[in-house]
């Protein structure tokens, strides 16, 4: 049995309840070594076998973990936030079947939660935007041309850009291109939750200069949209004395639009 667990985005009690009891049963952790805290790894039992997935390749993890299976043992995949995304899972996983090897997904906390906590910020603000997108530059991995950065801007929803902290320059102009204002507010969260997190305020035309003059060109979230300035958002209905939930009727008027 395989487990993909989400190790959370870096503080090491983010993980969840059930993906740390799975660790702690593990008889073979393969962990991304680049981004995931190793400190979660004082959780496995000493004999439990640890590699590094950060120096292996696909065809070798697959290898490990069939390895364990023959011996009837557990495997947890340890990766980074929640491996849904980003995570190059789905190939693993299409080498498992094909081996007709049992796997389950245990999710996590995303990088994307970990910096809006450090940032104190919700994505989603009444009247000022009800999305997130979640996205990233093209990088070694192409990007579809309909999701281009420029294309995506044109929504003015709030943006969570992933691996592309060290393309802030072209991130920039896309940016500018896809008709977001210089002035709007964004953010670099340089590794979220981490005892280094870092976090740094700057506008959308200050973005590039900001994340040079900060060093930061790796392990960060590059954050944007209006709900990152305070002021201008209107309250939630969901807190509305007017307005009825399904755990709460409405002091007068009732209206739930
Ligand atoms: N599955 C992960 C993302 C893996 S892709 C998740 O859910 O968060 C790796 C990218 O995630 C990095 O390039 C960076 O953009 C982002 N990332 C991962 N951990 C981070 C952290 N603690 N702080 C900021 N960004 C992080």
């Amino acid at each position: 049995m395989v487990y993909f667990v989400g190790a959370g985005p870096g503080a090491e009690d983010l993980i969840t309840v059930r993906g740390l009891r799975l660790l702690e049963q593990a008889d073979q952790v393969i962990y991304a070594g680049s981004l995931v805290n190793p400190g979660l790894l004082s959780s496995c039992r000493p004999e439990c076998r640890i590699l590094d997935s950060a120096r292996m390749t696909l065809e070798e993890v697959i290898a490990a973990i069939a390895a364990q299976e023959e011996t009837g043992g557990m495997t947890v995949r340890l990766h980074t936030g929640d491996p849904s995304l980003y995570g190059a899972i789905r190939e693993q996983i299409r080498e498992l079947e094909k081996r007709k090897i049992a796997w389950e997904i245990c999710p996590g906390v995303s990088s994307f939660s970990g910096a809006a906590a450090a940032l104190g910020v919700e994505y989603t603000l009444p009247g000022i935007s009800q999305s997130l997108i979640i996205t990233r530059m093209a990088g070694r991995t192409a990007v579809p041309e309909k999701e281009g950065i420029a294309a995506l801007s044109a929504h003015q929803a709030s943006m969570a850009i992933f691996l592309s902290a060290s393309l802030t320059g072209r991130l920039q102009e896309e940016l500018l291109k896809g008709g977001w204002k210089p002035e709007t507010a964004a953010a670099i969260v340089y590794k979220a939750t981490w005892p280094d997190e870092k976090t740094v305020l700057c506008m959308v035309g200050t973005l590039h200069e900001t994340a040079e003059r900060e060093g930061i060109w790796r392990t960060a979230l590059i954050l944007i949209g209006d709900v990152l300035s305070d002021g201008g958002f209107l309250r939630s209905r969901l807190y509305d004395p007017a307005f009825t939930t399904g755990f709460r009727r409405a002091v007068s008027r009732e209206d739930e639009t």
